[in-house]
This record gives C-alpha cells, sequence and structure tokens, in this order.
C-alpha cells in the first residue's frame, strides 16, 4: 500500500451507497496491484542500475574496459544509452518495465545486456502467465481455455498463442529414462489424428508402484516412461531400453523381448474371448458361460499353478475341438504368460486398470471434435502425462 492510502481507502468506500464485499475486495485488489506494478518496475530499474554501475563504474567516471562484452564486435567499454520501455503478459495483467541499454564505443552497436541474464531477451508472456495457460489447455480445448485466461487473469492469449507454448514446452522436456522400473503397464488407443479416417494410435507405458495405504488400499505411484503416437516402433524401443522386470499389457500389440517377464491383462483375456467366439460364429447365449469357464481358471485360487495350466489346455483342446479355432488361437497365444503372476509374487498387476484410468483422461482431452496433427496431440499428451504424475 502506497503513503497515504490507508486513510485514502475508508474514506473513498464509506462516501458510496451500496457498497458490497465484492466491490471492496476488487478496489482494495486493483490498489495491491497498481503498487505491484511499481514496485515490480521499480525494482528491476534499480538492479540494473547497482549493476550497471559495478559493471561500468558510475556515471562521472565511466570505466574503460568494464564488465560488457559487445555482442557484435566483443570490444568491453561502453557508455549508456538510457532505458527502453517493454511490456510483458503476467497474470495480473500487462506489466511495464525498464530495459538497460549500453553502446559500444567501439563499433557503435546499442544493446541490452540484462535481457538474457533476467530471463527476457524475447519475452511477451512471463512464465507464470504460460504455466498457467498449460496447466487449463492440458484439461480443456485451446479455445475455452483462451476465454477462461481472459476471463481469470484479464489477459489474452489466442489459442493458438497457447497451443504454440504447449509445442515448446513438449519440445524442451524430457521423459526422464527411469533406471530400475519393477511393474510397467502398457496400452494403446486410437485418437482422431492424421489422415486416415480412424484415426491413429497413441501408445502409452507407464510404470507403476504401490504406495502407501489409504482407506485400505494402496495409492498408486505412477509415472511416466513413454508416450508417443503412429506405429509401436518407437514404444518397443524404449521398453526395450529401460527393461522392465514386469510389463502387463492386453495382448494387442507383440512385446516379446520388452521386459524380463510378460504377463497378458486377465480382464482382457475374458473380454477379448467373446469378440473371438462371436468371430468363430458362436452364438451370443453360449459365449457367456466359456467366458466364465475362462475366468474361473485364470483367477481361481483352488488350482496349483500346474493345475491351471492343465485346465487351460484343456480348454483349447475344447476349443478346437468344437471347431472354435480363432478363440483357441487367443488362448494358445497367451498361454506362456498367462500364469506368471502366479509364478512371481512381486508381480503385483494382473490387469491393465491402472494404465486405462490414465486412458479416460487421454481420451476427455483428445476427443474434442477436431481432428489433430500428430505432432499436436502427442506435445499436449506428454505434457498432459508429465503434468498428472508430478514430472513437469
Ligand atoms: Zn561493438
Amino acid at each position: 500500500m502506497l503513503p497515504g492510502e490507508e486513510r485514502l481507502l475508508p474514506e473513498t468506500l464509506s462516501t458510496q451507497k451500496g457498497v458490497t464485499v465484492n466491490d471492496i475486495f476488487e478496489f482494495t485488489g486493483d490498489l495491491s496491484d497498481s503498487y505491484h506494478r511499481k514496485l515490480f518496475r521499480d525494482f528491476l530499474k534499480s538492479y540494473q542500475e547497482d549493476e550497471l554501475k559495478r559493471l561500468l563504474g558510475p556515471r562521472w567516471q565511466p570505466r574503460d574496459q568494464g564488465g560488457i562484452t559487445c555482442p557484435g564486435c566483443g570490444y568491453r567499454t561502453h557508455r549508456r544509452r538510457g532505458f527502453r520501455t517493454r511490456v510483458v503478459k503476467t497474470s495480473r495483467g500487462h506489466f511495464h518495465f525498464l530495459l538497460a541499454q549500453v553502446q559500444c564505443t567501439s563499433c557503435g552497436r546499442t544493446h541490452r545486456p540484462f535481457a538474457g541474464s533476467l530471463g527476457i531477451a524475447f519475452l511477451r508472456v512471463l512464465p507464470e502467465l504460460e504455466q498457467k495457460a498449460i496447466s487449463l489447455a492440458v484439461k480443456l480445448p485451446y479455445r475455452p481455455s483462451s476465454h477462461l485466461l481472459e476471463e481469470f487473469f484479464r489477459v489474452r492469449l489466442s489459442h493458438e498463442g497457447i497451443r504454440r507454448v504447449v509445442s515448446r514446452k513438449a519440445t524442451e522436456q524430457k521423459i526422464e529414462p527411469v533406471s530400475e522400473v519393477t511393474n510397467c503397464l502398457v496400452d494403446s488407443t486410437k485418437v482422431k489424428a492424421g489422415t486416415k479416417s480412424r484415426g491413429m494410435d497413441v501408445h502409452l507405458a507407464i510404470a507403476v508402484e504401490k504406495g502407501s495405504e489409504k482407506h485400505r488400499r494402496s495409492v498408486l505411484i505412477k509415472s511416466l516412461l513413454h508416450l508417443s503416437v503412429g506405429d509401436s516402433a518407437p514404444l518397443k524401443a524404449t521398453l526395450k531400453k529401460i527393461r522392465p522386470k514386469y510389463l502387463v499389457h492386453d495382448g494387442e500389440l507383440n512385446l516379446k523381448g520388452c521386459a524380463e517377464k510378460t504377463q497378458r491383462c486377465l480382464w482382457h483375456m475374458g473380454h477379448q474371448l467373446k469378440h473371438y467366439l462371436w468371430q468363430d460364429g458362436l452364438p451370443h447365449k453360449e459365449r457367456g458361460s466359456f467366458r466364465e469357464k475362462l475366468c474361473g481358471i485364470l483367477y481361481g485360487s483352488h488350482y496349483t499353478i500346474r493345475g491351471a495350466a492343465i485346465a487351460y489346455g484343456k480348454l483349447i483342446n475344447e476349443f478346437c475341438r468344437l471347431g472354435l479355432y480363432t478363440s483357441a488361437g487367443h488362448l494358445a497365444l497367451a498361454k506362456e504368460e498367462i500364469f506368471n503372476y502366479r509364478k512371481e509374487p512381486n508381480l503385483c498387476f494382473t490387469t491393465t486398470s491402472p494404465v486405462e484410468r490414465e486412458m479416460r483422461e487421454l481420451n476427455r482431452r483428445a476427443d474434442v471434435g477436431a481432428r489433430w496433427s500428430q505432432k499436436g496431440i502427442e506435445n499436449l499428451l506428454k505434457i498432459l502425462f508429465l503434468k498428472r504424475f508430478n514430472q513437469y
């Protein structure tokens, strides 16, 4: 608060009738904002003046060969050339400030020596406002994000501007490789991107560990291992590099050699079986009982591991006998890995549901009725998950 305002404030308000608490809040907020603007400008200016004094010597006695180097010719003697006004967008509106200029005495080039060190060389939008724009944009389409930003902070960033910020941040941010991954879950989904009408695949791999218990359930600690849009080659390359101990997947991709041990998602086994039985031409009412039977073998704790494997083999034979060859193939393909979860006590996920939960977030943001570019959706989803898993 500026000197004198403490007297001005109650007087101004008491003379107006029908003043609500909201009006007082707005009014005091505006006062505080104008003080904030002044503080910001004065602080930046005095910082630069102190630095100039240190680097060039006092104004009345400038030093030759000072601490500033000319970016044009490399000469080190400069004279002061005043300040240049600049404006930056912040979450508290437009802020004006002054940027010191100096001139090289050799080549005559004028430059702003603190623009780089203060991080304001080409800055039009303050990073804190960009962060708020990103937080909105990972939840909402770009245009509503832009409108909300304007409504909340009275500053305009176009939807295209926000998209560019997201794409820049996605290029800067790397998904840090995790050294030892125990449980890795992989899933894929379609997004409306590219030129094909069905869209493109998004491949997501996350590491999941069980944390402390809350309401008698373990809190899952997730981290992003891989995200890509397009074919599955980059996913496989990442997995082969990380080489997780256990990998749970839904069987849509061939992930052989991507982990020490793989495990098919038990829920998907039954779900997919119904589809394959339909392909084999089995009537709807008969499909359910086969699914029940399979689930009984997969989850049944009364079986020993050997007993379960035998029952599983018998079910494959039964399908072959009935001429349900696609379904038999489905089971046979998963035979090697399906009971790994019973053999390995540390393999603590038998379904891909923690990654399916993330897929829901993915679809919620990606299904906005627009067609994405491959890079556009990849950038956005990368930031979305890095933020979700606190890796951003
Ligand atoms: Zn120069």
